[in-house]
């Protein structure tokens, strides 16, 4: 694969952010994007896109990212053709009226919920998965008949161009418009105002779009990041805990948002689960020739390099970089102390740290007393820990196995505290991005007069009675 065969951004309505949401309202406003069959068309629409060209998606990613071709499919493709057939299912089921009962003073009349479009609403995606985090939102808001607004990253580029050549050409033009650009870019949609925002990225870029978006009341979803923690309880199956951490600690380089960030291993099984570990590690990257994984640029890989360059742990695998290919080998790093860099930031990268609990109670203090995380994961069978682990406040617990509740369109998945606002995925995204509305039809009789002013004292005993 190589850079050249991906396309040159494209000249969007980038240039006039204004006209874009404009033109967008003016769609919402004829009433078009309300139908099934319009959703459905977009839809299918997204399904194309990705099916024709999933040999130009992989090789954006491999562009961007040097993701392998293995790995474009896992991360960006089968994750959003998954939200997509899942959508195109239950669509007809979601935008059913939902009828609600009535207290007896409300009779005679009927009741219900709709789920109304919201509008014209905005995407923000980060670099990390540029594809399915820019068209998984994309299927939530158009399965609710919203127009949108897409900002992919410019961290990104060869993603973000292709999106921008790829969307108008499968879905409504008129209905969904992309504008490339940074923060600045971002920050200038978002003052125009927007019925929703659904943001994906760090944590402290989200407080930025929130701050942004409150001057519009632009309503926001934010999937923000943090350190994912993994418990591997005295009991657990170390062979399958440390394939499957090993697993997503590689996927993407480690940068991933619900990657598993640290371990807290029960000391009785440390020194077995380090060496299984170290093994795993090195099987997984055993076709790699002893090359390290590639950062997404030059930023992120100097904030890992620095973090291991002052780690006060042991280095028990890996621990080198190459500078001039922003690689960084898989490095696993023994008991760093709580106030080491790999145990405060967000690692994003291939590096894991592993620290040591004698109690379950003291790995659950320690990720209590840290902000909530986006996922927590346990490796253990005893049901009595399970039920402990799973009281603990996290965006998602896996319990057995990494990341795979992202796949799961029947649950939301969001973060809460730090690790984010609100979620998506499946109905959950389609609620998101629409606005659940009470509708309530009275009949004209009967129409007691008692309940009109002005009001006697035989009125307000019935009004009693009956309210
Ligand atoms: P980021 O926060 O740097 O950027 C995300 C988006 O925000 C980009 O489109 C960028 O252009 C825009 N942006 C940057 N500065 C801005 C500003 N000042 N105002 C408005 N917009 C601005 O995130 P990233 O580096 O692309 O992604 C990595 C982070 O995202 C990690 O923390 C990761 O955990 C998190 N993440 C979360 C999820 C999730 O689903 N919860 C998924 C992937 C990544």
């Amino acid at each position: 694969m190589s850079e050249r065969t991906i396309p040159r951004p494209t000249t969007t309505a980038a240039d006039d952010p204004r006209a874009t949401v404009e033109r967008l309202r003016r769609t919402f406003r004829t009433g078009r994007t309300r139908s099934y069959e319009w959703r459905e068309e977009q839809l299918a629409g997204l399904a194309r896109l990705v099916e024709e060209n999933e040999d130009r998606i992989a090789e954006a990613l491999h562009a961007d990212l040097g993701r392998t071709r293995a790995e474009a499919w896992l991360g960006d493709i089968s994750s959003t053709t998954g939200e997509i057939a899942y959508a195109r299912k239950h669509l007809r089921r979601w935008m059913r009226k939902r009828r609600s009962p009535l207290p007896l003073n409300q009779r005679p009349a009927s009741a219900w919920i709709q789920y109304d479009p919201l509008g014209t609403v905005l995407i923000i995606g980060p670099w990390n998965y540029p594809v399915y985090l820019v068209l998984s939102p994309l299927v939530a808001a158009l399965a609710a008949g919203d127009c949108v607004v897409v900002k992919p990253s410019e961290l990104a580029p060869a993603c973000s161009s292709l999106m921008a050549e790829l969307l108008p050409r499968y879905v409504d033009p008129q209905a969904v418009a992309v504008v490339e650009g940074d923060g600045a870019v971002t920050q200038e949609l978002l003052s125009l105002g927007f019925d929703h925002a659904l943001f994906t990225g760090g944590t402290e870029i989200g407080r930025k779009i929130m701050a942004g978006a409150a001057p519009t009341l632009t309503p926001v979803t934010l999937e923000l990041g943090g350190k994912s923690p993994v418990i591997v309880h005295e009991d657990a199956d170390l062979e399958v805990a440390a394939r499957r951490i090993a697993w997503l600690k590689l996927m993407n380089s480690g940068q991933t948002c619900i990657a598993p960030d640290f371990v807290l291993v029960h000391r009785s099984v440390r020194e077995r689960f380090v060496e299984i570990l170290r093994t795993t590690l090195t099987e997984f990257t055993a076709d790699r020739d002893g090359a390290g994984l590639r950062i997404v640029n030059r930023r992120q890989f100097d904030r890992l390099a620095s973090y291991l360059d002052r780690t006060g742990g042991t280095v028990a695998l890996g621990g080198t970089v190459d500078a001039e290919r922003l690689e960084i080998a898989p490095t696993v790093v023994l008991d760093p102390a709580p106030d080491d860099a790999v145990m405060v930031e967000e690692l994003f990268g291939p590096i894991l740290p592993v620290i040591t609990y004698a109690a379950l109670a003291d790995a659950i203090d320690y990720i209590e007393e840290r902000p909530k995380p986006l996922a927590l994961y346990c490796f253990t069978s005893d049901r009595a820990v399970r039920d402990r682990v799973a009281q603990v406040s996290a965006g998602g617990v896996v319990f057995n196995h990494i990341a795979m509740h992202v796949l799961v369109p029947q649950l939301p998945f969001g973060g809460v505290g730090d690790s984010g606002m609100g979620a998506y995925h499946g109905e959950w995204g389609f609620q998101t991005f629409s606005h659940r509305k009470s509708v309530l039809a009275k009949t004209v009789w009967p129409d007691p007069r008692f309940v009109y002013p002005p009001y006697t004292d035989k009125a307000l005993r019935l009004m009693r009675r009956f309210f």
